[in-house]
């Protein structure tokens, strides 16, 4: 896919607007538009890749870096200490809709095991 077609590098690139709470380097964190607890925030790579196991091929340290961010997140957020999930959801039985990597913060509520 060309990152011009892509809603997540558009929002990486500024073109696409969002909620950003975390603006590094190469990662970029921003509020879900339709969230699923009281904390749901987006991480993601500026650069484009399509899912977490291409990222992990083609940029292991970048990954570890989102993850990295995901936890400063969860701290900035408030919900380290009681807990949060981290979802990388991927292709089409997991209801991947958007092809550009984001890890999911999800917190503030307990969270139902397994999900749907
Ligand atoms: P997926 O289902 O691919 O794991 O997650 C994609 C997420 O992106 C969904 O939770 C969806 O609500 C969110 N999303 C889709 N379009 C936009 C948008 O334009 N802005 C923001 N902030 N989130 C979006
Ligand atoms: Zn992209």
């Amino acid at each position: 896919m060309a990152a011009g077609d892509c809603l997540f590098c558009g929002i990486a690139a500024g073109d696409v607007e969002a909620d950003v709470v975390r603006d590094g380097e190469r990662t970029l964190a921003f509020r879900d538009i339709n969230p699923q607890a009281p904390t749901h925030v987006l991480v993601i790579t500026k650069e484009h890749h399509p899912d977490a196991a291409a990222l992990a091929r083609a940029q292991p340290d970048l990954l570890a870096e989102l993850f990295r961010d995901a936890g400063a997140v969860a701290d900035d957020e408030g919900v380290s200490d009681s807990g949060y999930r981290l979802v990388l959801n991927t292709g089409r039985d997991a209801q991947q809709s958007v092809p550009h990597v984001h890890l999911h913060v999800l917190g503030g509520r307990s969270l139902g095991w397994p999900p749907g």
